[in-house]
């Protein structure tokens, strides 16, 4: 699968074109960029990994595709308003990068919970405006589910037969109370096959910087995780929450599960990071099924 980074104006956020023609509008939208920064935004260059699950021990890279001459999106539709207000640097008050991505992508039909670091999934079908939780699960249409993250991970799973989307936010507690999965169990709950549903990773702290203490390890040992979730370098402990939610993903039967494979931590050109910027910014995710 191929991951492409687009543009929306000044802001720009990382996709999955098949996914997007398919009617499901959805992104990873990356840090505001500086004011100072040229027109043309971030130099981009990454890999990511897609098929986790299918391919034996292996991690088949796919390029990042770059749109060249800043690669307008083809959403939101015609009419729709520019993201001009707000395009150069920090959006209006509020937390950062936030309320500047939710103009810019006309995802004013949204819903935006207090993140709990919890496993509250909730089933959005006609109306219901949830005010906390960390997972949704969209069936009602024109509706977006937003998580902000700053190095937990958002997770999206979708199955197009339906047509259904869920959007998680999984950090270290989430992960361990297994929200992911429990996404996919009301997904099958709904008569949807693990079979139909595919799963989309996106930026988070990886395991080369996320340094944990031994009551986390601990945490995930005892539900069986090991090497690579729990990792031990130098008398010191990482935690791979993306291998830990693909596990869980892939027991839970999904074949088809993509990794954007981009560290928060480590890309401070394009992610906040909770642990390194010690603030409050924070990026959003989001997923709408397009009518
Ligand atoms: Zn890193």
């Amino acid at each position: 699968m191929l991951f492409e980074f687009k543009n929306q104006g000044q802001w720009s956020y990382i996709c999955w074109p098949a996914l997007e023609e398919a009617g499901i509008f959805h992104g990873f939208v990356t840090r505001p960029r500086d004011a100072s920064s040229e027109e043309e935004g971030i130099d981009f260059h990454g890999q990511a990994r897609g098929n986790l699950s299918s391919e034996r021990g292996g991690r088949v890279p796919a390029a990042v595709k770059r749109l060249e001459g800043g690669g307008e999106a083809k959403y939101p539709r015609a009419g729709a308003p520019l993201p001009r207000e707000g395009a150069t640097g920090y959006p209006r008050a509020g937390v950062p990068g936030i309320d500047g991505p939710i103009k810019a992508f006309s995802l004013e039909h949204h819903i935006l919970m207090n993140q709990e670091h919890g496993d509250s999934v909730h089933l959005i079908k006609r109306g219901e405006r949830p005010t906390a939780g960390d997972g949704l699960i969209l069936l009602e249409k024109n509706v977006a589910g937003i998580v902000k993250t700053a190095d937990c991970l958002p997770v999206l799973i979708y199955a197009l037969s339906v047509p259904a989307v869920a959007i998680v936010h999984a950090g270290w507690r989430g992960t361990a109370l297994g929200i992911a999965g429990k996404a996919v169990r009301m997904l099958k709950a709904l008569g949807v096959s693990p079979k139909e549903m595919c799963a989309l990773i996106g930026p988070g702290i990886g395991p080369c910087c996320y340094n944990v203490q031994e009551d986390v390890a601990r945490v995930f040992r005892e539900q069986g995780f090991g090497e690579p979730v729990v990792q031990e370098r130098q008398g010191s402990l990482f935690l791979d929450l993306k291998a830990a939610n693909t596990r869980m993903l892939r027991n839970e039967g999904l074949r088809e599960i993509n990794d954007v494979d981009l560290c928060t931590f480590c890309r401070e050109d394009l992610f906040y990071s909770a642990r390194r910027d010690k603030g409050n910014g924070r990026q959003i995710n989001f997923a709408v099924i397009q009518a």
